[in-house]
C-alpha cells in the first residue's frame, strides 16, 4: 500500500487514512489556501508499527522520496547547514484529541544549521530560540524526559537575568539554554541529542506513532468512546515562523463563537511566538480582533479565508495560523468543537443561511448536548459574593469545594464531594482530575487553552484565564483582588456562562430550555431567546421524523404530569413498590405476618383503596395515554425492618424482660424471608404466585381506579405488566386471574374493562422463549436493567462500585453496559425476542423501560431493532425524542 501522501494528494474525506489534521491540510491545500507544503504518513503505517513494533517495508524509501520532493519544492535540504529546511512532525488521528498526541517543531536544527538559520533570517535570537524549543520538545515528547526539568531551567535563566517575560531573553540566553537542555538530554538518555536531521525526523515519527498508546490518550479515547485501534497519522510540514519578530506571530481563530454559537470574530493572537505558546496559555494572548491594528492585510486575508472555509465545510471551523514577517500561513483547520448551546444556535443559523437542510441540522446536535442545556444555572437575581471574573470557557453552573490539584480532586470526588478544580493552567495530566471535578477554574490561558478545550468537550463548567484570582497551587489557596482568601475545601461557585467566580454556594435555577419544555416559555414570545427558538425548531423536526414513541418512567402523578409536559406519550413504567412504603409499611408487615387468611385479606383490603387512589391520580395525569403499571417486583423483605436492627431490638427487650411478642414474630418472618441473593430470589411474578391475593389486589385497584375515571368521562388506559416472567406458565396464571378481576370489577361498575396484560422481558429465558410468551402476552417491555444484570450475571449494585473501574481501565468495555446498552449481548436477545414475539403475535406492542431508554446510543439501537417505544425518566424524554428523530432522519 501507499503509506505517504503529499498534502495535494489527499482530501477531507480521507480522515480514516490521513487523520483529521492531514485530511484537512490536504483539503486546504487543494482549496488554494496558503498551507506550507508537506506530506502525511498514513494511519495504516501506524497500525502496522503498533502491531509489529517495526516500520512497514518500503516506508523508509517512500518517506525519503516525499522528503526529497519537499526539499526540491523548498529549494533547500532538511537541516542544510547554511540554509536549513525545518519541518514539524505532527500527530493527527481521525478524531481530534486535544493535547493528547505529540508534535515536535523545528526538526532539522543542530549546532551547524542553527548558524545557517541565524544567517538566513538575520536574527540570532530567533535561531537559538528555535533550537532551544526543538531540544525541549524533542526531549519531552520523543525522549520522554519530564517537561518540568526544561521548564525549571528556563525559569532559572530568567530569574538570573531578572526578567519575567520569555521575550526578554536574547540570543545568548537561548544559546546558554541550548547547552543546558543538551545536558539534560545527555544525562537522561545516556547519549547526545541527535544531530542528524533525518534521524530527528524518524525518531519523532516513531514517537508520534507510539504516543497513540500513551496512558493519557488511552484515557481520553475511553472517555470519548473512540475505538482503540484506529492509530494516528503523522504530518510532516515545512516550518513557518511566528517567532521572527513583532511582525510575526501565531494564533487560533473560530468562524463563530464556539461558546455561544453567535457570529463574529473569535480567537486569540500572540505576537512573536511559536506553536504551542497560544494553546498552552503560557503567555497572555490578545483578542483576534486586535490583529487588525497589528497587521491589517493579514487580518483581512484571514477573515476571507475563514469565510471560504465556513462555506466549504458548511459548519463552524476552527483554525490555527501563523504569520511570518507579514505573510499568513494556515496550519490547521477542522470542524470545531462547540458547546451545546453553540451547536443548537449554529444549526439554526445555518438553516436560515440556506447552508444546511433540517435533516442535516438534526445530525449536527446530539441528545447529550440537549441534556447539557437542561442543566441548572445560577439565579440571575441573586447577588453572590463575587470574587472575580475570568473567561466563560464552558457554560453551566458549578458549586463545590476548591481543590488545587488533580489528585485531591479525584480523591474528594470519590468520597462524594463536589469539587472545583483550581489550577493556574491545566495540562493533559489533569485529565482525570478534570473528569472528577464539577467545574474547572484556571487563572491563565484563553478560550483555546487546554482547560477550555477539554472542558467544553466534556461538557464541564469551566472558567479560564481568571488572572485576577491568584491561584497558588503550592499553598493550596487562591486570593481575590478584594483580599478574600479561598483555602482548599472552601466552597466556591463558578459560572461558565458569564465567567464569574463567587465565594460560597450560589443558588441554582432551572434552565430556560427546561422551562420551555415544561411549557413555561412560549417559543414564539419575547421571553424565548434564540437558543430556545433553535431547540424548538429542531425538536419539531425530530418529532416529525421519529418512528419510536417516547414514554416516561413515572411512579406518581407528579412525575407523570411533568413527563407529559416534556412530551412523553404515556408512561412506560409505573412502579408500584413505593406504594407499599411509608405509613403503609405496617400493612405490608401485617400481610406477611398474617396467621390466617382472614388476617391477610384484611391487610390487603386496607391496601386496596390506597393503591386505587395512587393509580387514579397517575391515570388522570396521563388521561388518554397509556400507563403501564408494573405489579410488585422487589423481594418482600425489602419492605420489612432491617434484620440487624430488629435482632438488637428483640435482644434488648429480652434482657430487660419486656414484652416483645410482635417483634419476635416479625424477626422470625424476616429470617424466613431472608435471601442470599434477593435479586434472583422471591420477587416479581414469583411473589404474585406465592403470596395469595397480592397481585389480584393490585389489579383490582387498577381496575377500580380506571372504572371510576371512566364514570367521570375520562379516558384511562392502564396496561398491566407482570415482572420477571421466565416462562409462559407463570404469565398465564397471573393473566387469567387479572382478566377475571377486570371482568368482576367491570360488572361491579357496569363498564367494560378491557386492558392489555403483558410482561417484562428481563430474563434471558423469557427472551429466548418469547414466541411462547407472546401467545399469552399482549405486549412486551424489555426491562434492560435486569436483563443486563441477568445476561452478564452482574449484580448492578455490587459490581459498579467494585470492579467496573478496573474493567474500564483494562478496556474490557468502553462504557458500562448499564449506561449504554450492550448491543452484542443484551441487544441480540432483544432482537431474538422481537422477531419471535412478532411472529407469534403480529402487532404485539414492544417497548423498553430501563435507564437505556434515555441513552442516545441505545435509542439508536432500539430504533434499528424496530421497537415501538422507549420509556425513560421524565427529564430524559426530550433527549430520547431528539435521538429517536436523529435515528430516523
Ligand atoms: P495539536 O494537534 O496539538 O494542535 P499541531 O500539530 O497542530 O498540534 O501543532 C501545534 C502547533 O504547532 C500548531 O498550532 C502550530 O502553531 C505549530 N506548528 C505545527 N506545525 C508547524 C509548522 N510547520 N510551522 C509553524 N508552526 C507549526
Ligand atoms: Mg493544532
Ligand atoms: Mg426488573
Amino acid at each position: 500500500p501507499k503509506y505517504v501522501y503529499e498534502f495535494a494528494e489527499g482530501s477531507k474525506d480521507l480522515k480514516e487514512l490521513l487523520g483529521g489534521k492531514g485530511a484537512n491540510l490536504a483539503e486546504m491545500t487543494n482549496l488554494g489556501l496558503p498551507v506550507p507544503p508537506g506530506f502525511t504518513i498514513t494511519t495504516e503505517a501506524c497500525r502496522y508499527f503498533l502491531a509489529n513494533d517495526a516500520m512497514p517495508d518500503g516506508l523508509d524509501a517512500e518517506i525519503g522520496a516525499k522528503l526529497s520532493a519537499l526539499e526540491r519544492a523548498m529549494g533547500k535540504r532538511l537541516g542544510q547547514p547554511d540554509d536549513p529546511l525545518l519541518v514539524s512532525v505532527r500527530s493527527g488521528a481521525k478524531f481530534s484529541m486535544p493535547g493528547m498526541m505529540e508534535t515536535v517543531l523545528n526538526i532539522g536544527l543542530n549546532d551547524e544549521s542553527v548558524r545557517g538559520l541565524a544567517a538566513q533570517s538575520g536574527d540570532e535570537r530567533f535561531a537559538w530560540d528555535s533550537y532551544r524549543r526543538l531540544i525541549q520538545m524533542f526531549g519531552k515528547t520523543v525522549q520522554g524526559i519530564g517537561g518540568e526539568l526544561f521548564d525549571d531551567a528556563f525559569e532559572e535563566v530568567k530569574r538570573q537575568k531578572g526578567v519575567v517575560g520569555d521575550l526578554d531573553l536574547d540570543a545568548a540566553d537561548h544559546r546558554k539554554l541550548v547547552d543546558v537542555f543538551k545536558g539534560i538530554v545527555a544525562e537522561h538518555t545516556g547519549r547526545e541529542f541527535p544531530a542528524d536531521p533525518r534521524e530527528q525526523m524518524d525518531l519523532a515519527v516513531r514517537a508520534v506513532f507510539g504516543s497513540w498508546n500513551a496512558p493519557r490518550a488511552v484515557l481520553y479515547r475511553r472517555q470519548e468512546r473512540i475505538p482503540v485501534d484506529l492509530g494516528t497519522a503523522v504530518n510532516v510540514c515545512a516550518m513557518v515562523f511566528g517567532n521572527l519578530g513583532m511582525d510575526s506571530g501565531t494564533g487560533v481563530a473560530f468562524t463563530r463563537d464556539p461558546a455561544s454559537g453567535r457570529q463574529g470574530v473569535y480567537g486569540d493572537y500572540l505576537q512573536n511566538a511559536q506553536g504551542e505558546d497560544v494553546v498552552a496559555g503560557i503567555r497572555n494572548t490578545v483578542p483576534l480582533a486586535d490583529l487588525e491594528r497589528v497587521d491589517s492585510r493579514c487580518y483581512a486575508e484571514l477573515l476571507s479565508i475563514m469565510e471560504t472555509l465556513e462555506n466549504h465545510y458548511r459548519d463552524l471551523c476552527d483554525i490555527e495560523f501563523t504569520i511570518e514577517r507579514g505573510k499568513l500561513w494556515m496550519l490547521q483547520t477542522r470542524v470545531g468543537k462547540r458547546t451545546a448551546a453553540a451547536a443548537f444556535r449554529i444549526a439554526d443559523q445555518l438553516i436560515d443561511q440556506g447552508m444546511i437542510t433540517l435533516d442535516e441540522a438534526v445530525s449536527r446536535v446530539t441528545g447529550d448536548q440537549l441534556a447539557q442545556l437542561m442543566f441548572p444555572r445560577f439565579a440571575d437575581d441573586v447577588e453572590g459574593h463575587l470574587l472575580g471574573t475570568g473567561m466563560n470557557a464552558s457554560p453551566g453552573a458549578a458549586v463545590g469545594k476548591a481543590v488545587f490539584d488533580s489528585y485531591t480532586a479525584i480523591k474528594w470526588a470519590r468520597s462524594g464531594e463536589d469539587v472545583i478544580l483550581c489550577r493556574r493552567e491545566t495540562n493533559p495530566d489533569d485529565l482525570e482530575g478534570m473528569l472528577s471535578a464539577s467545574g474547572i477554574l484556571t487563572s491563565r490561558g484563553g478560550k483555546t487553552s487546554h482547560a477550555a478545550v477539554v472542558a467544553r468537550g466534556m461538557g464541564k463548567t469551566c472558567v479560564c484565564g481568571a488572572e485576577e484570582l491568584g491561584i497558588d497551587t503550592k499553598n493550596r489557596r487562591l486570593t481575590a483582588p478584594g483580599g478574600e482568601v479561598v483555602e482548599e475545601g472552601d466552597v466556591i461557585s463558578i459560572d461558565g456562562t458569564s465567567g464569574r467566580v463567587y465565594l460560597g454556594a450560589v443558588p441554582v435555577v432551572s434552565s430556560p430550555v427546561v422551562r420551555y419544555f415544561e411549557g413555561e416559555i412560549d417559543p414564539a414570545s419575547d421571553e424565548a431567546d434564540d437558543l430556545v427558538r433553535a431547540v424548538d425548531r429542531i425538536m419539531h423536526y425530530a418529532d416529525a421524523a421519529r418512528r419510536l414513541r417516547v414514554r416516561a418512567n413515572a411512579d406518581n402523578a407528579e412525575d407523570a404530569a411533568r413527563a407529559r409536559r416534556m412530551g412523553a406519550e404515556g408512561v412506560g413504567l409505573c412502579r408500584t413498590e413505593h406504594m407499599f412504603l411509608g405509613d403503609r409499611r405496617q400493612l405490608v408487615e401485617r400481610l406477611i405476618l398474617a396467621d390466617t387468611e382472614a388476617e391477610q385479606q384484611e391487610a390487603l383490603d386496607r391496601l386496596l383503596p390506597l393503591q386505587r387512589d395512587d393509580f387514579a391520580e397517575a391515570f388522570e395525569a396521563m388521561d388518554g395515554l397509556p400507563v403501564t403499571v408494573r405489579l410488585l417486583d422487589p423481594p418482600l423483605h425489602e419492605f420489612l425492618p432491617d434484620i440487624t436492627e430488629l435482632s438488637v431490638r428483640v435482644a434488648v427487650a429480652e434482657s430487660r424482660g419486656e414484652s416483645h411478642e410482635n417483634d419476635l414474630r416479625l424477626l422470625q418472618a424476616v429470617h424466613k424471608l431472608h435471601e442470599q441473593n434477593p435479586m434472583l430470589g422471591l420477587r416479581g411474578v414469583r411473589l404474585g404466585l406465592v403470596v395469595p391475593g397480592l397481585f389480584t389486589m393490585q389489579v383490582r385497584a387498577i381496575a377500580r381506579a380506571a372504572a371510576q375515571l371512566l364514570a367521570e368521562g375520562r379516558r384511562p388506559r392502564p396496561e398491566i405488566m407482570i415482572p420477571l416472567v421466565g416462562t409462559v406458565q407463570e404469565l398465564e396464571i397471573i393473566r387469567d386471574e387479572s382478566n377475571r378481576v377486570l371482568r368482576e370489577v367491570g360488572e361491579e361498575y357496569g363498564v367494560e374493562l378491557d386492558f392489555p396484560v403483558g410482561t417484562m422481558i428481563e430474563l434471558p429465558r423469557a427472551a429466548l422463549t418469547a414466541g411462547q410468551i407472546a401467545e399469552s402476552a399482549e405486549f412486551f417491555s424489555f426491562g434492560t436493567n435486569d436483563l443486563t444484570q441477568t445476561v452478564w450475571g452482574f449484580s448492578r449494585d455490587d459490581v459498579e462500585a467494585s470492579f467496573f473501574s478496573a474493567y474500564l481501565e483494562k478496556g474490557v468495555f468502553g462504557v458500562s453496559p448499564f449506561e449504554s446498552l450492550d448491543v452484542e449481548g443484551v441487544g441480540r436477545l432483544i432482537e431474538i425476542a422481537t422477531a419471535e414475539g412478532r411472529a407469534a403475535r403480529p402487532g404485539i406492542k414492544l417497548g423498553i423501560c430501563g435507564e437505556h431508554g434515555g441513552d442516545p446510543d441505545s435509542v439508536h439501537f432500539f430504533h434499528r431493532a424496530g421497537l415501538d417505544y422507549v420509556s425513560c425518566s421524565p427529564f430524559r424524554v426530550p433527549v430520547a425524542r431528539l435521538e429517536a428523530g436523529r435515528a430516523a432522519a
